[in-house]
């Protein structure tokens, strides 16, 4: 397979498919263009080598074409970053985006309306009446399949090579980011530097492990991350669990959570992976006391109790001090890393202080020469709200994507 930095670009038309999906507010400003500076190092090697690019990207999840998800939005600063005049093509498969994809010259760039906008894109039916039969849906079904292929081929028609940068939506099979790539030969489809790169980072993490590795497992609940952790056990030296699934284990072993965030009906599972791990020698490793409140607010009273001794009208809310010590203990001996989700309710800084603890001992090993991933929204936010993304070994700006490829998904 072709790699970018062997691909020599000059004189050729790039489809990239990149991740913009930025976050915009009210006024349609960029609140974190991340995303859009993760592949600019793609687009501008292409431009570099005397070749063209055409930009395909998604933005939100418009129901067809919306002026509130249109890619104009992010046009200048895609023109700042790149440090050329972007062009823009009002959509992504009209003679437009045709007649301004033929006429590119090299060292030019061309960016196409939201992909979107259109359901082929997704490749799946739209509108849909509930009332329809199952015979409806599934003529819907096929259709739209049949028009995800020619979509995927009228964007293939823009281009002589193609390029996946977009991670973000790697787990999607999309017709500008899997279907497309039917239409170019081995030679003319390439992963960009970001996908590089994730990929790498999380072969390192999965494959080619330094030991001892350690998962740190957070976030809200277990149901969302049964898969990962499942595979997780048959991986690491240790598990760590934090955050507000830490109640339902508490629960499973017979301790008195209160009135903490709690899935009743995975009591069971949450015994099974305490078996598995203890089956498969893998240590486990559980909090111990709670910073628990009496309200789920910034504001509210609070108190330090074992996990499994919450009073009625508490709720643990982020884990206590021995357990952020026992955390960092564990997090400073590894030499491979992997966190995702929160310990706690870091959005309210008074519940942020075990999260910032396991992102401190992070860092630490980090220096010490562990390699760390981190990923899976709310763990960034933690790392950029602390301000130590930049002292993690690699921080993946795909949420789903990164999620499913360590669940060992295609
Ligand atoms: P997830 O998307 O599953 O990774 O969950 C992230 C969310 O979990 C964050 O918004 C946290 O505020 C929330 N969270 C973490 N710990 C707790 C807890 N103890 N109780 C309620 N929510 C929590």
């Amino acid at each position: 397979m072709q790699t970018m930095d062997n691909f020599n670009f000059a004189g050729q038309k790039a489809f990239v498919r990149v991740d913009f999906n930025v976050p915009l507010d009210e006024n349609f400003t960029i609140t974190d263009d991340t995303r859009i500076r993760a592949a600019i190092p793609t687009l501008k090697k292409i431009l570099a080598d005397g070749g063209s690019v055409i930009i395909g990207s998604h933005l939100g999840r418009p129901k067809g074409v919306d002026g509130k998800f249109s890619l104009q939005h992010i046009l200048p600063r895609v023109s700042e970053l790149l440090g050329v005049k972007v062009e823009f093509a009002n959509d992504c498969l009209g003679q437009e985006a045709v007649e301004k994809s033929a006429a590119l010259q090299p060292g030019q760039a061309l960016l196409l309306e939201n992909l979107r906008f259109y359901a082929a894109e997704e490749g799946k039916p739209r509108g849909l009446k509930e009332e329809a039969t199952d015979e409806e849906k599934a003529a819907a079904k096929k259709a739209e399949k049949a028009n995800q292929k020619e979509t995927a081929k009228q964007l293939a028609s823009y281009a002589s090579v193609y390029v996946n940068d977009a991670f973000g939506t790697a787990h999607r099979a999309h017709a500008s980011t899997a279907i497309i790539a039917d239409f170019f030969d081995t030679d003319h489809k390439l992963f960009g530097y970001l996908m590089q790169k994730e990929i790498d980072a999380v072969e390192k993490v999965m494959k080619n492990t330094a030991r001892p590795f350690t998962a740190i497992m957070g976030g809200s609940k277990v149901s969302s991350k049964i898969d990962i952790i499942e595979n997780l056990l048959t991986k690491v030296d240790n598990l760590i669990i934090g955050g507000g699934m830490t109640y339902t284990f508490t629960k499973a072993l017979g301790g008195k959570i209160g009135d903490s965030i709690c899935e009743d009906d995975k009591l069971d599972l949450a015994l099974s992976l305490i078996q598995k791990a203890k089956d498969n020698n893998i240590n486990l490793v559980l909090a111990d006391d709670a910073k628990i409140a009496d309200s789920f607010s910034n504001d509210a009273n609070t108190q330090i109790v074992p996990v499994g001794e919450i009073p009625d009208g508490w709720e643990g809310l982020d884990i206590g001090p021995e357990t952020e010590k026992k955390f960092a203990e564990v997090i400073e001996k590894s030499k491979t890393i992997l966190w995702n989700g929160p310990t706690g309710v870091f959005e309210f800084d008074n519940f942020a202080g075990g999260s910032k603890a396991v992102g401190m001992a992070i860092v630490k090993a980090t220096e010490n020469g562990a390699f760390s991933l981190v990923g899976g929204g709310d763990s960034v936010a933690c790392v950029n709200k602390f301000g130590i993304a930049d002292k993690m070994s690699y921080v993946s700006t795909g949420g789903g994507a990164l999620l499913e490829f360590i669940e060992g998904k295609e």
